[in-house]
């Protein structure tokens, strides 16, 4: 069995990303930064760039290199606001802090693409709007409704009935369903990589194979302790999302995590280009283990779902998952699969990402739930204002609460995994 750590290098996006590896710096022991960030992923890469632009000092330390996390292997689906819908922000934050939310998180894409532009990263993109389509005639109403939200505060949005989903994604499996105009989707890792070579730029040191194995406080400065010696800096910020370790004690106690597979079919002939996923548009689904999918630039479908836990990768769970693109796509069942890989998801238990501060000058952004391109791309500019001014970010500030009886609840979440995948192949998920 394959580690789903290792499958990195088995992405599509490994192999065809056209910004290139960003050359990081040698170690240089013992200097003291005004802000450490740990993490090279979009969280971590987008604080960097924010707090260089704002004259930090500013080092960047990840375990492997830039990208390697979930930001380079994920499904590029660049997605605009929370689970919340803008009404229950509202309803959870108060009127203002609500308002608040809602407009920064709606404008997360923007910043993306904004971005994207700013600083010419070539990473593939298209502005064609995500789908969020209705696996079952009760999960319509639900899914419209919140589309109707956004109208209301004047985003771009579409309801679809089953035809116009239809036609918009060439399968004839959902009830309907709603489409955001402000998405899009990218290559993950060459965006990734191009975040870095801006935060590069702007003047950001970065260290790759640089693990931050110890983190201590000495007066005023934290000291970071990696294998080719330390450096210290007065404040540090982590990204660690489904990857966090045990440097923080506690922290990886506060989610759940779980495999997200995704599986790339060789490129399409031009008819099923033109039919399945065409334009650049991407979608995922209303079931509980949902699906994910959409076509790569060169052609292919790209077609992702959660499975197990663990970092051991089963190769019955991406068969699993070719099975399921055949149902949804029959017209693909002659396709090659050309990759196959994985990575994993950090889950909340509120399904919102959190913002922690356990030590003073100590500042997370973790627990995406599988959507973290456009909200770590967000978080990370939050990160550094909130590190270097003290501005407060629209989610709370909170210490860590790890979840209860967390070692006990893992096997109870591989066994949830199983039966949703069982009831979903037996067509009861429906
Ligand atoms: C298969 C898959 C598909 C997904 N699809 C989508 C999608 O389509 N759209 C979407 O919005 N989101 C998606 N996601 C979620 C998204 O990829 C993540 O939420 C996002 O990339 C998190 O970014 P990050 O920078 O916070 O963390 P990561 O990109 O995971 O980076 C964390 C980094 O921290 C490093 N690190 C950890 N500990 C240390 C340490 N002690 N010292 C140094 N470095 C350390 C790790 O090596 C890692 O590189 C998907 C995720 C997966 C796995």
């Amino acid at each position: 069995m394959v580690s789903s750590a290792d499958s990195a290098k088995n992405s599509l996006w490994a192999q065809t990303a056209k910004e290139p590896a960003v050359a990081a710096d040698p170690f240089r022991a013992d200097q003291t930064y005004d802000l450490a960030i740990i993490g090279g992923g979009i969280t971590g890469t987008s604080a960097a760039l924010a707090a260089a632009e704002q004259g930090a000092r500013v080092v960047q330390l990840e375990a492997r290199h830039i990208g390697w996390g979930g930001s380079g292997r994920n499904g590029g689906q660049v997605i605009p606001g929370l689970k919340l819908d803008p009404s229950e922000m509202r309803a959870a934050y108060g009127e203002k802090a609500g308002a608040r939310l809602t407009a920064e998180v709606g404008g997360n894409a923007d910043l993306v693409f904004s971005l994207i532009e700013k600083h010419k990263i070539s990473c593939d993109t298209a502005r064609s709007g995500w789908i969020q389509a209705a696996h079952a005639p009760t999960a319509l109403g639900r899914v419209q409704q919140r589309g109707r939200e956004w109208a209301e505060l004047g985003a771009p949005v579409e309801m679809l009935d089953k035809p116009a989903l239809e036609a918009l994604t060439g399968t004839s499996r959902y009830y309907g369903g709603w489409r955001d105009k402000r998405a899009g989707t990218l290559q993950p890792l060459a965006y990734t990589r191009g975040l870095a070579r801006a935060a590069k730029q702007t003047g950001v040191v970065l260290h790759e194979d640089a693990a931050v194995r110890g983190l201590r406080r000495d007066g005023t400065l934290w000291r970071l302790a990696t294998a080719h010696g330390e450096v210290a800096a007065k404040k540090v910020v982590l990204g660690p999302d489904g990857y966090a370790d045990p440097l923080v004690r506690g922290l990886a106690q506060t989610l759940i995590c779980v495999q997200s597979a995704i599986v790339a079919t060789e490129p399409m002939p031009a008819e099923l280009r033109a039919a399945i996923m065409p334009g650049g548009i991407c979608a995922s689904e209303t079931r509980r283990l949902a699906f994910y999918f959409r076509q790569s630039p060169d052609g292919r479908l790209v077609f992702g779902g959660r499975g197990a836990a663990g970092d051991k990768e089963k190769a019955s769970f991406h068969r699993a998952l070719v099975e399921a693109m055949h149902r949804i796509f029959p017209a693909t069942r002659p396709l090659a699969v050309s990759h196959r890989w994985s990575g994993q998801v950090a889950l909340t238990l509120d399904g919102l990402p959190h913002i922690h501060e356990p030590q003073p000058q100590m500042y997370i952004g973790i627990g995406y739930n599988g959507r973290g391109v456009a909200m770590g791309t967000l978080m990370g500019r939050w990160l550094a204002a909130l590190a270097l001014q003290g501005a407060q970010p629209p989610l709370p500030v909170t210490p860590l609460s790890p979840i209860p009886l967390h070692q006990f609840r893992m096997p109870g979440v591989q066994a949830g995994i199983a039966w949703a995948w069982l009831r979903d192949r037996m067509g009861f998920a429906e």
